[in-house]
């Protein structure tokens, strides 16, 4: 167990939701989901816990794991680019995808072979790269454009600057009477980072990026959705009874 700093929750009572990326955090390197993390997502629901999906996938893939799992909460996909707000029955676009296409025709004329991923036809608000051109050699491509470049170990991302999981997730859990210094965040990836840094109770994961892990409160033992299931327990939040 590392502790990176001081935890900003001194109670864990005073959490009240659960944040968490998808790949790599709910699923095992190969992005197959993990029943233990989904008993504990439904386990969270019987006690009333808010549980927000924040994942750089795309909406359709997003909300076919939400309906799956029961979840009727907002979902921040796209990295933040897409929000989805259910009671609303409104998806709000938060960033500008004319910055990402304009940043990946400078990687197609700098004549560097980047593929867009199969899914981002379905893709509104960023471009997704696989990850067979280095992370390193597309920001070096991209030196003093005005694009994030965030990998997540299974895509990479160019996102308009501004854009995140967070700004999105303070939006979304607005309307619910929080922010992210109520939440238990959990996240394996550099585009984890800035909601890991917000979050009442962060976790990240053996197998999680750097930055990731420096930006957690607790780093959980074990790997991807084994360990979300550790990070979940260690905030507290199964402890509790049922809610009215
Ligand atoms: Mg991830």
């Amino acid at each position: 167990m590392l502790r990176s700093r001081e935890p900003r929750v001194r109670s864990s009572a005073a959490l009240s939701a659960v944040v968490t990326d998808v790949d790599g955090t709910l699923t095992d390197a190969r992005r197959r989901l993990d029943p233990e993390a989904l008993a504990t997502i439904h386990r969270l629901g019987e006690l009333r816990v808010p549980v927000i999906l924040a994942t750089g996938n795309v909406l359709p893939v997003a909300l076919g794991l939400y309906r799956s799992l029961g979840l009727t909460t907002p979902i921040v996909a796209e990295n933040g680019g897409l929000l989805y707000l259910p009671t609303e029955s409104r998806v709000l676009r938060l960033a500008d995808p004319s910055v990402a296409l304009r940043a990946f025709r400078r990687l197609r004329r700098a004549k560097l072979p980047v593929r867009r991923l199969f899914t981002d036809r379905w893709r509104e608000s960023e471009v997704a790269l696989d990850t067979s051109v280095p992370i390193s050699r597309i920001r070096r491509a991209l030196r003093g454009f005005p694009i994030q470049v965030e990998g997540t170990g299974f895509a990479i991302h160019l996102i308009e600057p501004g854009a995140g999981k967070a700004p999105a997730l303070a939006r979304a859990l607005h309307p619910l009477g929080r922010t992210l210094a109520d939440c238990l965040v959990l996240g394996d990836g550099d585009n984890d980072v800035e909601m890991l840094r917000a979050a009442g109770w962060a976790v990240s994961f053996p197998n999680g990026s750097r930055a990731a892990r420096a930006a957690a409160d607790y780093v959980t033992r074990a790997n991807f959705a084994q360990g979300f299931v550790e990070g979940v327990k260690s905030g507290g939040l199964l402890d509790r009874r049922r809610s009215r």
